[in-house]
């Protein structure tokens, strides 16, 4: 038997003007991102940017639905259209804001499990990191990659036999 651990680092940064131009422009099209949401029962309006290595930025928003479980989170309806629609560009980096009543969350809204599992096939599929940027008004988060979001996380090495 063996005992093992595992870490993960980050970048923690004091609020968004403390983060480099480009991280807090794509930040800005996430917060932007969140105009399109659809959140009728939560009131809780999230927007992703997803920026692919071409430059393209890709804007999603969660979209509510009466069968709760109907629903999209902002990431995954962000990625499911840069895979749909841009499928041989990477995904580089992905940029989360939520806001409440119109204003951008105090501390950064990380993504929900569901989300980073596709996160984390996304960088598998194109075997690129993507950087994640959790945006909140009070501090800005900031990972190398989705799968330090979810170790141990099931892939599609694990339907290999
Ligand atoms: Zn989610």
């Amino acid at each position: 038997m063996k005992k093992r651990e595992i870490s993960i680092s980050f970048l923690e940064y004091t609020g968004i003007d403390e983060l480099p131009e480009s991280d807090r422009s794509l930040v800005e099209e996430a917060i932007n991102a969140a105009s399109g949401s659809y959140a009728p029962y939560s009131h809780f309006n999230v927007g992703a940017a997803i920026m692919l290595d071409d430059g393209t930025v890709v804007r999603g928003a969660n979209v509510e639905n009466a069968a709760f479980p109907s629903g999209s989170c902002a990431e995954k309806t962000a990625l499911s259209y840069s895979v749909a629609n841009h499928h041989d560009k990477k995904a580089v980096s992905i940029a989360i804001a939520a806001l409440s009543e119109g204003v951008l969350t105090d501390q950064p809204v990380p993504p929900c499990g569901n989300c980073r599992q596709m996160l984390i096939e996304e960088e598998q599929r194109t075997g690129h990191p993507i950087k994640v940027i959790l945006a909140g008004q009070s501090g800005v988060t900031v990972l190398d990659n989705c799968q330090s979001l979810m170790p141990l996380s099931f892939t599609r090495s694990n339907l290999v036999k």
